[in-house]
């Protein structure tokens, strides 16, 4: 049973399994200030340590949160107060739905994000609040964020930098890429749903709460912590590296697509494990489902919205018109093996056949 569908989830790393199953052996609540309190606080306070330096940061200035869209949303509620906010096209609903009223910085046909217009942005109005993604969840297009960032600094303005799909699978370093703040995402690294951190540069590092409650993480997001998920985040993060090993995998699953007629929608610099293939004239859906049925897993536009047919608003902004609603994301999880890719592409072939004869026979 190929499970493709890395970018919506990755399967639970055994590191993370473990480290969770250890933590839950503490009784503590972080907060408390006798023994099983303080046990509880060690292990929240290593993993804070860990995740920091893992990805270029602080202790002091991760906020642990709930995951990848908290995280999205306390950078943009805690550093956008005072400003107007631009995001790159194709950002993530986490994003977006944070900042509706948002000026939209435009792409290329591969998804990059276009600088000379983003300067053009930044000269033209009062300080701003940057939001442009590492990593794109639907075709993997990398953004230049350390040109970005140094774009962004020269204007006075802030950039934030939704490193949700990029965290584990490439390099990534707050302060090497020059950002001011970087949402992480546990279930994306194979750590469990259920935790996230935003990490900010030190200038920034007080930013007010969405969630006050009772003042935890250094009165950034209240609520008490989840420690065993935590620890259960931190080990994926140590764990996951880069998946430029899977680069030739999803390759070989990329062109048995291509050999059925298939387009590949952004073909920059991406991750390594991710593929947005377009079918002309087949709905997104469709294909989906037929795969499903054949036992193969893989989602239509962001995964966060399968389920809802509607054209992937990150296709329509890179011009891919009609076949915004025409593609599937095959996304391969740290896991993955020949095995799954060969069952891929025999599956992928029988449905482009099914699917394009009536196409066919319409045109005849
Ligand atoms: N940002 C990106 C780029 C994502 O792909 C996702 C989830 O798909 C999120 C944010 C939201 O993360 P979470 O599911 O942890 O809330």
């Amino acid at each position: 049973m190929p499970y493709l569908d890395a970018n919506a989830s990755e399967p639970l790393r055994p590191q993370a399994r473990n480290a969770m199953l250890a933590a839950l052996a503490v009784t503590g609540n972080p907060a408390s200030v006798h023994a099983a309190g303080r046990a509880a606080r060690r292990l929240l306070e290593d993993a804070r340590e860990a995740l920091a330096r893992r990805f270029g940061g602080r202790p002091a200035d991760l906020v642990f949160t709930s995951g990848g869209t908290e995280a999205d949303g306390l950078a943009i509620h805690g550093l956008g107060a005072d400003r107007r906010v631009i995001m790159g096209a194709t950002e993530h609903d986490a994003v977006r739905a944070a900042a509706p009223q948002a000026a939209i910085l435009p792409v290329d046909h591969n998804g990059l994000a276009d600088l000379a217009h983003l300067a053009t942005q930044l000269a033209e109005g009062p300080a701003a609040l940057v939001c442009l993604m590492l990593a794109n969840n639907e075709t993997g297009t990398i953004q230049p964020i350390a040109a970005a960032a140094a774009l962004c600094r020269r204007f006075g303005a802030l950039l934030h930098v939704d490193a949700v799909q990029a965290a584990g699978r490439m390099a990534v370093d707050l302060a090497a890429l020059g950002a001011h703040s970087l949402a992480l995402s546990s279930h994306k690294m194979g750590g469990p749903a259920g935790a996230g951190a935003l990490l900010l540069a030190p200038e920034v590092s007080h930013i007010a709460p969405l969630i006050a409650g009772g003042g935890q993480e250094r009165g950034r997001r209240g609520g008490t912590p989840p420690v065993a998920v935590i620890a259960g985040f931190v080990a994926a993060a140590l764990a996951a590296g880069d998946v430029t090993a899977l680069g030739p995998m999803r390759d070989a699953a990329e062109q048995a697509a291509l050999d059925c007629g298939a387009l590949v929608c952004g073909t920059g610099v991406r991750l390594g494990n991710t593929t947005c293939l377009a079918l002309p004239g087949v709905r997104a859906d469709a294909q989906v489902i037929a795969l499903d049925l054949e036992g193969v897993s893989v989602s239509a536009g962001a995964a966060c919205s399968s389920g809802k047919v509607q054209s992937s608003h990150v296709l329509t902004a890179m011009g891919l018109g009609d076949l915004a609603g025409q593609a599937i994301r095959v996304s391969l999880p740290w896991n993955a093996t020949v095995a799954d890719i060969d069952a891929f592409a025999a599956a992928y072939a029988r449905m482009a056949t099914r699917m394009r004869r009536p196409l066919a026979a319409r045109a005849a």
